[in-house]
Formats: C-alpha cells, sequence, structure tokens
C-alpha cells in the first residue's frame, strides 16, 4: 500500500473524531511518570494504572462525543493554567533573585517587581498609591 493511500485512509478513519488536545499530553505525561516510577518500585498497581491512563487516552482521541471531550479538556485547563502561571512565576523568581523580588500589594494585590535593597524598605504601589514596608533580607 503506497504512502498517498494510507494517509487517505486515515485521515478518513479520524474525521468525527475529537483527536488530540493538551488533557492528551497531560495524562502521556503522567503516563511516563508512572512508569519510570514503576522501573524503581515494580507494583502490579502501578503498571495496570498506566496502561489504563494509556487506554484512557486512546479512547478520548478517538471519540466521536467530541462536545464531552472538550467538555473535560476546559475543566482540566481550568486547574491547570493557574499551576503554570504560579510554576512560572516561582521559576522567574529565581531566575531574578540577584537583581529583583517580589512583592504583592497588601491594600490591591499587584504583584510588584522591585530591585534588591537590603533592610527595610518604604514602597509605594504605583496602582493604588498604598505605601507599605518591605523587608529583604538576603
Ligand atoms: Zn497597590
Amino acid at each position: 500500500m503506497n504512502l498517498e493511500r494510507f494517509k487517505e485512509k486515515l485521515v478518513k478513519f479520524m474525521s468525527g473524531r475529537y483527536g488530540i488536545d493538551q488533557l492528551y499530553y497531560a495524562l502521556l505525561l503522567l503516563t511516563m511518570v508512572l512508569m519510570l516510577v514503576n522501573l524503581k518500585v515494580d507494583s502490579l498497581i502501578l503498571m495496570l494504572l498506566s496502561n489504563g491512563v494509556i487506554l484512557l487516552l486512546i479512547l478520548r482521541s478517538f471519540s466521536r462525543n467530541i462536545s464531552r471531550r472538550a467538555w473535560e479538556n476546559k475543566k482540566f485547563l481550568k486547574i491547570w493554567y493557574p499551576i503554570k502561571r504560579k510554576a512560572r512565576m516561582l521559576f522567574r523568581r529565581i531566575k531574578e533573585i540577584k537583581v529583583h523580588r517580589y512583592r504583592k500589594c497588601p491594600n490591591c494585590k499587584k504583584t510588584l517587581q522591585l530591585p534588591v535593597k537590603r533592610g527595610k524598605n518604604t514602597v509605594k504601589c504605583p496602582r493604588c498609591q498604598e505605601k507599605f514596608e518591605v523587608r529583604v533580607i538576603l
């Protein structure tokens, strides 16, 4: 069978099916983590669990119930995006630890990027003009 015909058949097979989304990649990553952990602990339960997740992600991507799968993905993203945002902020804090400190304004809750000045400093929030004390120890 030539490649063109195979591609054609695959496109025909996948039409009307859900395909791949962010939840698919998350489940794939979860499976890989479970499998890596299982290399160390060698548990039957973990093996069954990771195979179950693989089955789930295959069934999801071939599913014809597109609205339901999209809804699941939306639910997942609602949980995932805040985690991703916090992780990104944490990496930024670590990367810029020598030049910047990040503090939340106690009044308007905006996160401010401050230059590193050791000791006690008074900071004025550019958004709400509130003045508050910031202490930088290290
Ligand atoms: Zn403020």
